[in-house]
């Protein structure tokens, strides 16, 4: 009885939720997951001499017109990509409240310190060394530039300093430009027209194909090009976040972390 009063007048612990608990944990320990990425970029490599040399190839569904002769690029998104930022998500864990905060993420962003994922630095390094333009095209905004480039400068990723087209250097984050909104199909087609892109890598649908819809949509829109994973399109893990998170709550990110574990469980199947 005792205790039950203590805990009745002992101020209402934080909510902290550990809905990622399991993937933070999965990326950062497991031989699984490192394997997984090696896996991944074991295949863009070994895609690599086939896609430069067959000039009709392309992985952007952007890519319209003439291309053959154009010089050869490959798009990577950066986060779970090409940065690993598993320890921003130990911290929302540890030091927060468990749920994403775009306070801890800039801070975490600024400091430049995300280790590179598994075999991305190698092969881009391989890549850029044979000729391809390595363009990232990612999410995070403008003011997160200055410590995204020191810390993939400091991993030895390849940037381009002067890109074809006026496109400035080689790292195209959102709202950069007019018109490069969080769908990265208008970044993909402003690469596409001047560069013939051979592979496409990201760990979202999104770095592939607009993926900011229903989920039965994204499904069918993606079914049709499930043969290009592996070969033209290069997936990365994350179990952590992802815009297919997203579709099971309808995009909605107002919702608590009660709301959006109730939409998931009602996404499970029990057969
Ligand atoms: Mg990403």
């Amino acid at each position: 009885m005792r205790f039950l009063i203590v805990l009745l007048a002992a101020p209402a612990a934080a909510q902290v939720s550990m809905d990622t608990l399991n993937a933070v944990a999965w990326t950062q320990t497991s031989v699984e997951y490192r394997a997984s990425a090696m896996q991944a970029w074991s295949a863009a490599r070994r895609v690599l001499p086939q896609a430069l040399k067959k000039k009709s190839w392309t992985a952007a569904l952007e890519q319209t017109g003439k291309f053959k002769k154009l010089p050869p690029a490959i798009i990577v998104d950066i986060d779970e990509t090409v940065l690993d930022n598993s320890p921003v998500q130990a911290r929302f864990l540890l030091e927060g409240d468990g749920r994403y905060s775009t306070k801890q993420w800039e801070q975490w962003t600024s400091e430049a310190k995300a280790r590179p994922v598994p075999g991305a630095a190698e092969f881009l390094k391989e890549a850029a060394s044979r000729g391809v333009t390595v363009f990232y095209v990612s999410n995070r905004g403008a003011k997160e530039n200055a410590g995204t480039k020191a810390n993939l400068e400091a991993h030895g990723f390849p940037i381009a300093a002067e890109a074809r087209g006026g496109l400035g250097d080689s790292v195209l984050l959102r709202e950069e430009r007019e018109g490069w909104s969080g769908d990265k199909s208008s970044r993909r087609a402003a690469v596409a027209a001047h560069y013939r892109v051979i592979l496409l890598c990201g760990d979202d649908l999104g770095d592939f194909m607009p993926a900011r819809k229903p989920r039965e949509e994204r499904d069918k829109d993606a079914a049709q090009y499930m043969s290009w994973f592996g070969e033209r399109w290069i997936v990365l893990p994350n179990p952590m976040y992802g815009s297919w998170e997203d579709t099971l709550s309808g995009f909605d990110r107002s919702l608590t972390a009660e709301q959006a574990r109730e939409n998931k469980l009602k996404a499970l199947r029990r057969d």
